[in-house]
């Protein structure tokens, strides 16, 4: 059997061999057995490492139900060259994504598609929080825990097109400005970028950005019903760095200066 996949992740498995979690563009998320990998890399040279979009020839194991990589080719290696750690880091965040949010064995050319071009777009470097953003959105909405953004979720009146909203976490969407009152922790979200959320392909700027990060990742880690270490990597060494400019980083600054802010 033939099919072509990305690595999420690799297992050290029996003395000599390993265990390939792939996400197939026929198969879905999968784990398969490279019989040998850690003994000879002479089969797989180049081959397994995590991010690799790889064509396999797979065949039925022997000792067990995994199947085994018999003969793989490289089709690309989009974070090898990578323009900065950053883009390693959120990578590596949406490979988590995709572990935790995708049924083992069931397929979505879609997500399989989404997974390619996002990992192609992070490795430049351009706007990778935009990225990640929209990744969030459609791997939620392609595992079936869409936000609702049309209706308020505790009143369930149709949205204002025209005014701002407020994300509820534990609710799962936006709650309108009757029902506002009676929720605590609620995020501000606006009529535009709920607009941009729902147009998809468009590129989220610099306010969706700020608006979509405080809700989504928590959004994420609350469906979870657990801690990401790789959301909780890149929130300590680039979101928290970001949200503070090198002059506030300088310590003995009194508080009451005024700091240059960057504008849209
Ligand atoms: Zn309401």
């Amino acid at each position: 059997m033939t099919d072509d996949g990305i690595i999420l992740k690799i297992n050290s498995y029996r003395e000599y061999d390993q265990l390939i979690t792939f996400y197939f563009r026929r198969h879905g998320k999968t784990s398969v057995v490279a019989r040998g990998a850690k003994r000879s890399r002479r089969r797989f040279i180049g081959l397994v490492a995590k991010f690799n979009h790889i064509s396999c020839e797979l065949k039925k194991g022997k000792r067990s139900t995994l199947m085994e990589l018999e003969e793989g080719s490289l089709i690309n290696a989009p974070m090898a060259n990578a323009q900065a750690f950053e883009s390693l880091l959120y990578g590596s965040y949406l490979l988590d994504l995709v572990l935790h949010f995708t049924q083992d064995q069931h397929a979505n050319s879609r997500l399989f598609d989404i997974i390619l071009s996002t990992l192609s777009g992070l490795a430049t470097n351009k706007n990778p929080e935009g990225l990640i953003r929209r990744f969030e959105w459609d791997i939620l909405t392609i595992a079936g825990y869409k936000p609702e953004l049309n209706h308020c979720v505790r009143c369930r009146n149709v949205r204002d097109q025209n005014k701002n909203a407020t994300f509820y976490v534990q609710d799962g969407g936006i709650v309108c400005r009757v029902c506002k009152p009676n929720i605590k922790n609620g995020h501000p979200l606006s009529s535009d970028t709920i607009r941009l959320l729902i147009t998809n392909d468009e590129i989220i700027g610099e306010a969706a950005k700020r608006e979509l990060g405080k809700i989504l990742p928590e959004f994420i880690v609350y469906q979870l019903g657990r801690p990401l270490p790789s959301l909780a990597i890149l929130e300590e060494t680039i979101w928290h760095a970001q949200a503070t400019t090198p002059l506030q980083k300088i310590a003995s600054l009194p508080e009451k200066m005024e700091i240059p802010v960057a504008t849209d």
